[in-house]
């Protein structure tokens, strides 16, 4: 399967060429038609196997290609366990949203917390966040996450490990679950916080788990 299989936007898979990519990698292949199909998903694999794409490319592909519910809410909402991670997906996102009319905003703890708050006043399509500080302007009220479409978790074993579950679950509560998409990646499936943070906030998720005995 090629990234032209996918089904993907054209203007996205000239970016892939652009970019140089030429396959896409196992847990691309596996996840993009999951994720597309509108499917929650738990996925797994190993660290460097493009985990990022997997997830950024068919979340692009639903703004590109629906009406968002809210005119001023987050569409996508990306979490990330650490400033440093969550600049590098924010950095990989900023690929693909160059040159169209969608926002995305970087959220990280450590930074000026009112200053940050007009970000959101801005209406990103996309927010990619650390925890911490995702939760306390969701406190605050500056952000409403009613009209989010995807709820991705990247490197959620790592977030938990970091002792982010009820910052988790405080998001969990405020994005709506009705019309939601739940994503959750991981290095490990095998992980007791992720299968039980999975069950409260997934809704029957595709297990995806490459190079990894289940
Ligand atoms: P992970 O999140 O699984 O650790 P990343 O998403 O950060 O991995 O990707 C690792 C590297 O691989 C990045 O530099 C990324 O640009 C590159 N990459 C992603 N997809 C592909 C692809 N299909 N072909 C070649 N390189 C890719
Ligand atoms: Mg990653």
């Amino acid at each position: 399967m090629q990234f032209d299989d996918l089904g993907l936007d054209r203007r996205l898979l000239s970016l892939i060429a652009h970019r140089g990519f030429e396959q896409p990698t196992d847990i691309q292949r596996q996840a993009i038609p999951v994720v597309m199909a509108g499917k929650d998903l738990l996925a797994s694999s190993k660290t460097g196997s493009g985990k990022t794409l997997a997830f950024l490319l068919p979340a692009m592909q639903r703004v590109l290609r629906s009406k968002p519910l809210s005119r001023r809410d987050p569409r996508v909402l990306i979490l990330a366990p650490t400033r440093e991670l969550a600049k590098q997906v924010y950095g990989q996102l900023r690929m693909l949203t160059s040159g169209t009319t969608h926002k995305a905003a970087l959220v990280l703890g450590g930074e000026n917390f009112n200053e940050q708050a007009k970000v959101f006043r801005q209406s990103p399509t996309f927010v990619v966040a650390t925890p911490g500080r995702l939760a306390d302007h969701l406190k605050q009220r500056n952000v409403s996450l009613s009209g989010l479409e995807m709820l991705i978790l990247d490197e959620a074993d790592r977030m938990l490990d970091l002792g982010f579950k009820e910052q988790l679950d405080s998001v969990n509560a405020h994005a709506e679950h009705r019309l939601r998409q739940t994503l959750m990646f991981s290095a490990t499936l095998d992980h007791q916080q992720v299968t039980e943070i999975a069950a409260g906030m997934l809704k029957s998720p595709k297990r995806v788990a490459v190079g990894e005995a289940e």
